[in-house]
């Protein structure tokens, strides 16, 4: 079977889910070709090793981002399986490259087998569902849940210029009020709960996001009784979200909070109560109250 990845990037760089998803395709024991969206990270990808050759598809219409654009650009050198990021973005990529091709797509996928075989948690990951793929489909990879492919190849890139068949363009974007990153965009995430005690106490965790280039999230409780904004919810009925680290202080870790965030890759936790369930999932655990550890974490922070 062919597969063909969309690569993610971060600016002009590959962002890390790019390896992953290479990452995963070689697991499998298959080469792919690497499309990478206005040449961004071509001659990075062309050294990850798996990579067969990288297309750089080059148009206008990469300049702002906008789903529908991209996805037509894309899907025209698209063969076979399409692998694309469970990003926002790349789900709507995805979706759009499925449709328009007629085939299936199985979004948020955490494992891949030969054959191929694929899994993915269901019910707010109460289960897990094991999905048999025979021919073509677009299958969406939750980022952080495959190890990174490794540096060690010389793959060829070759050019494809687009212009987009779209009646619609983006002319302008204009960035949300708020400069914080979103949840869902950030690869490190602080979130708090009820135990910050109060909405004002956000503060300290906006400092620690400040200095590690994080987002802001929190749990429910916190949403609906202090009245924070729904798009920092992280859970059930919030975001789901994979981050390489998510810091949880004074939040207890009910089911529906770790719903969203139990396959971030490290998970450090804050809180007062040794009996807490979000040590159970926790890589690290600090048993103190965010008023203790919370100055030290970021004095440590400074000295980095
Ligand atoms: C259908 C449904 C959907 C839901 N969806 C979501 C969802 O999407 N997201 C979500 O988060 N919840 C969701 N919930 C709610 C969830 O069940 C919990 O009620 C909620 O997550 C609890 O939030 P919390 O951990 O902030 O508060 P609490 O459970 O009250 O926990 C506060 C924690 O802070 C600790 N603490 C207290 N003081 C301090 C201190 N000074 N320093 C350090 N630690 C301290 C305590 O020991 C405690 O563990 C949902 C519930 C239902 C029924």
């Amino acid at each position: 079977m062919k597969f063909t990845i969309i690569a993610e990037t971060n600016g002009d760089l590959l962002h890390q889910t790019t390896y992953q998803l290479i990452g995963a395709i070689s697991n499998i024991g298959s080469k792919s070709t690497v499309i990478c969206p206005n040449g961004k990270g071509s001659s990075e990808a062309s050294k990850i090793k798996g990579v067969e050759k990288i297309i750089s598809v080059n148009g206008d219409c990469f300049d702002l981002f906008d789903g529908s654009a991209w996805a037509s650009a894309i899907n025209s050198v698209c063969e076979g399986t399409v692998i694309i990021s469970a990003s926002p973005n790349g789900r709507e990529i995805g979706s759009i490259i499925a449709a328009k091709r007629n085939i299936p797509i199985i979004q948020d996928v955490t494992g891949i087998s030969p054959g191929i075989t694929v899994t993915r948690p269901i019910y707010s990951g109460k289960a897990t569902e094991t999905l048999e793929i025979s021919g073509e489909s677009v299958i969406t990879l939750r980022p952080n849940a495959f190890e990174n492919a490794d540096i060690g190849n010389e793959a060829p890139i070759s050019v494809v210029d687009q212009t987009s068949d779209l009646r619609v363009a983006i002319i302008e974007a204009i960035n949300k009020a708020s400069e914080r990153l979103d949840v869902t965009e950030a690869d490190i995430i602080i979130s708090g709960g009820r135990g910050m005690g109060s909405v004002d106490n956000f503060s300290h965790l906006e400092s620690i996001a400040d200095s590690l280039d994080a987002a802001v999230g929190a749990s429910r409780a916190v949403v609906d009784e202090w009245g924070m904004p729904h798009r920092m919810q992280v859970g059930q009925t919030g975001k789901t979200v994979s981050p390489s680290l998510y810091i949880a202080v004074g939040i207890s870790g009910a089911i529906q909070h770790l719903a969203g965030m139990r396959s971030s890759k490290y998970i450090v936790a804050i809180n007062k109560d040794p009996d807490a369930p979000i040590f159970t999932i926790a890589d690290y655990g600090i048993v103190a109250s965010w008023e203790e550890a919370l100055p030290i974490l970021k004095s440590e922070l400074m000295k980095l």
